[in-house]
């Protein structure tokens, strides 16, 4: 017997992949519903159709370009193919293929912490207990699973705030804006959904209401909906497992510090823990494979954390070389080390930027 907590897209499939074996699972979500309210912009790499075949159903647009703006707003674009997702619809995708290979779906029930080996859930008729065999902490980046297992950690978050607003957009050319008047140790974005719509957002360590009403008022957009999350840091020293608990996607913290992308390493956490419950390997061990990619995006975001406005400039200047572009367009920005390896090999002077 597994028990899941959150029916976020982390939980769903994996979820999915251990009812697939025949497990029986539980799946615990503290919302009526899945998928709401939304806390993500959903730019994903082609990597996600390793995990789920490409469908209309939750792809809404896809990407054949980046601009990349520095402080002085000179750009950089950068041939891509990534895709943008619609969070409702990708989390109730999941959620339903989990459902359909036999897992329960318990809506309302929120997790509150473990007593003696079982978990204690807050239901709409007052507490319940649940016994498992194993514990699967999928409930997002304050995981209550993690802090009542003591696995929580020193985390740091960024705080993320984006909005919905109506406009004229390229629609397959999404914008990221780099510089620390604009969003201090990250960046802000403009991503289209079409040609009329598109999420605009940022997001820094603290202040962040401030740079956001800022970065708004500058590209003078109305903001039709609100939406913000937090995006947790990654951390290597993060424990993932406990006698009986394990943590996957953000309540693992598994997220890349470059982007704040936490999709598909939290889909790689999940295909890593169902195959070690399913053959009784040891997940803190094979999660180790994609913690060394993320190690490399907590280097490179450390170093553009200290970042002047003026190397921003000069970064992005140099990315502008025909060379540089197309080793970013023919390398998947999920494997950090290979890319930078290239880089550095094309173009010596990014050393400089690196040490
Ligand atoms: C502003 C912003 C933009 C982002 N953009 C991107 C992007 O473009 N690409 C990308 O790859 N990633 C992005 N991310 C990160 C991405 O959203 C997360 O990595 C992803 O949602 C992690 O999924 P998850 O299932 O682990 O957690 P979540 O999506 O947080 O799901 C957790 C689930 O657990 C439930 N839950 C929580 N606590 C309890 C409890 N006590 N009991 C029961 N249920 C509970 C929640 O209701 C929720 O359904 C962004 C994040 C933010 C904040």
């Amino acid at each position: 017997m597994i028990s899941i907590i959150g029916a976020g897209p982390i939980g769903s499939y994996c979820a999915y992949l251990l009812a697939k074996k025949g497990f029986e699972v539980n799946i615990f979500e503290e919302h009526p519903k899945a998928g709401l309210p939304i806390q993500c912009t959903g730019i994903v790499t082609k990597r996600l159709f390793k995990y789920v075949p490409k469908s209309k159903e939750f792809v809404v647009n896809h990407f054949n370009k980046v601009q990349v703006v520095a402080p002085d707003n000179s750009f950089a674009e950068i041939p891509l193919e990534e895709y943008l997702l619609d969070r409702t619809r990708f989390d109730n995708y999941l959620l339903n293929k989990a459902v359909d290979a036999g897992a329960n779906i318990h809506f309302n029930h929120r997790f509150k912490g473990f007593q003696n080996n079982k978990a204690i859930i807050k239901t709409k008729n007052g507490l319940i207990s649940n016994k498992a065999d194993y514990f699967v902490g999928a409930d997002g980046p304050t995981s209550k699973v993690a802090k009542s297992a003591g696995l929580y950690n020193n985390r740091e978050f960024l705080v993320g705030m984006q909005a919905i607003v109506r406009g004229n957009f390229n629609k397959n050319t999404f914008t990221t804006f780099f510089g620390n008047k604009v969003a201090p140790n990250f960046f802000a974005w403009v991503v289209p959904e079409s040609r009329t719509t598109a999420r605009v957002g940022l997001a820094t360590k603290r202040s962040t209401n401030n740079y956001f009403q800022y970065f708004l008022r500058a590209l003078k957009f109305q903001p039709i909906e609100y939406q913000g999350g937090l995006i947790p840091i990654y951390n290597s020293k993060q424990r993932v497992k406990k006698g009986n608990v394990f943590l996957i996607g953000d309540a693992a913290a598994l997220t890349k510090a470059t982007t704040g992308g936490g999709l598909l390493s939290g889909l790689e956490s999940s295909g890593i823990l169902s195959d070690c419950i399913v053959n009784n390997k040891d997940y803190a061990k094979q999660i180790k494979k994609p913690h060394y990619q993320l190690l490399v995006h907590n280097l490179i975001r450390k170093k553009l954390n200290n970042f002047e406005d003026k190397e921003y400039i000069m970064l992005i200047n140099q990315i502008k070389q025909k060379k540089i572009k197309k080793l970013f367009a023919n390398n998947c920005r999920e494997f950090p080390s290979k890319l930078l390896f290239k880089l550095v090999l094309a173009e010596p002077k990014l050393i400089k930027f690196l040490f």
